[in-house]
């Protein structure tokens, strides 16, 4: 079963973009290996694709030590999951591109793993800020390593914005494989 990660700095509105996303949908929470941590969740949704749960990033007030153990631990659930089909992470939109972000970016694509940008919170925006703020990610990634802006989502989980783009995106990739 293909699996599809969610991942992003602490507050990021991760665990509301996946209520947004599991709602209305057929769901089983699958606990990973029993007796390990519950640092990561698994969602099996429709049957169809795992939905994965991963730890936040980038806490500002835990240890060296505390964010050593995180990154090793999404590093490994990186290096590891062959299901992995693509990982989606999150970023405020509210927000001027945050170093942690794009350095985990950046080892994304150096790791060879696929993944999208998911906008959170676009409510708290007005349209014309929204471009404007996706622009000024585009920039700098381009501006760094990268040829193209990766595939990205504008999302609000209070209104519901964005949800069926993402679904559909996930629907999508779930068929071509199927078929291939
Ligand atoms: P997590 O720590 O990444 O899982 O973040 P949460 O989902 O717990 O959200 C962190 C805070 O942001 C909470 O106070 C949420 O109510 C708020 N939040 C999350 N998503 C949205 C959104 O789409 N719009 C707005 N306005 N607030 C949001």
């Amino acid at each position: 079963i293909p699996e599809y990660a969610f991942i992003g700095r602490s507050n990021v509105g991760k665990s509301s973009l996946i209520n947004m996303l599991t709602q209305r949908k057929s769901l089983a929470k699958t606990s990973g290996r029993p007796g390990k941590t519950q640092l990561i969740n698994h969602f099996k949704i429709n049957d169809e694709w795992f939905l994965v749960d991963l730890p936040g990033y980038g806490y500002a007030r835990v240890s060296k030590s505390a964010k050593k153990v995180f990154q090793k631990f999404i590093t490994e659930y990186f290096r590891k999951r062959t299901q992995l089909v693509c990982g989606f992470v999150l970023v405020d939109i509210r927000h001027e591109p945050q170093k942690v972000d794009l350095e985990f970016m950046q080892w994304l694509g150096e790791n060879q793993i696929p993944f999208c940008i998911v906008f959170t919170k676009a409510d708290k925006l007005r349209p014309s800020q929204i471009d404007k703020h996706v622009n000024a990610y585009r920039e700098k990634l381009l501006e760094d390593v990268w040829e193209e802006m990766p595939q990205h989502f504008v999302t609000s989980s209070s209104k519901a914005i964005g949800r069926e783009e993402l679904l559909d995106f996930i629907g999508q990739i779930n068929q071509d494989l199927k078929n291939s």
